[in-house]
């Protein structure tokens, strides 16, 4: 399926390198693009399993126990930094998720998930997915400002 992209809107005005290139927006399409059927293990037995087209899991190595346990999962989207030290850290990171045996009819649907590696997770409705963005880009612009305001 092809996005439409006449109405994407750069909400940064700064070009140029990839650390500092604008930020797009763009409507989400109106229509999910077909299910892929991929193989997969479950409890050691060969299948065939619909996965939604951003199905990043490799359900064979998974090889979950039962049905219900098969979650898919999109790529993930980390958000970095660099300690003052230089090490780099780890904040968290995004990705699509559906657990379609979940007993939450809400995580049935394709969602975003938010995790932090330490214990910290969230479920985001996809029609909160741009209130997301748009308070990380608000964060963005005031460490940006903080950063600037100090030094
Ligand atoms: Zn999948």
């Amino acid at each position: 399926m092809s996005m439409v992209l006449r109405d994407i809107k750069a909400v940064s005005p700064t070009p140029s390198s990839p650390a500092s290139a604008p930020i797009l927006s763009a409507p989400l399409p109106q229509q999910q693009p077909a299910p892929i059927v991929r193989p997969a293990l479950v409890n050691g037995i060969r299948i065939l399993l619909e996965c939604p087209s951003w199905c990043i899991t490799d359900h064979v190595a998974a090889n979950e126990r039962h049905l219900a346990d098969v979650d898919h999962s999109g790529e993930m989207v980390d958000v970095t930094m660099t300690d003052v030290d230089g090490t780099p850290q780890l904040l968290g990171w995004f990705r699509l998720s559906v657990e379609p045996g979940s007993s939450r009819p809400e995580l049935r649907r394709p969602h975003l998930l938010v995790e932090d590696g330490d214990g910290f997770t969230a479920m985001v409705a996809l029609e909160d997915a741009d209130a997301l963005a748009d308070s990380l880009a608000a964060a963005a612009v005031r460490v940006r400002a903080m950063a600037r305001a100090a030094g």
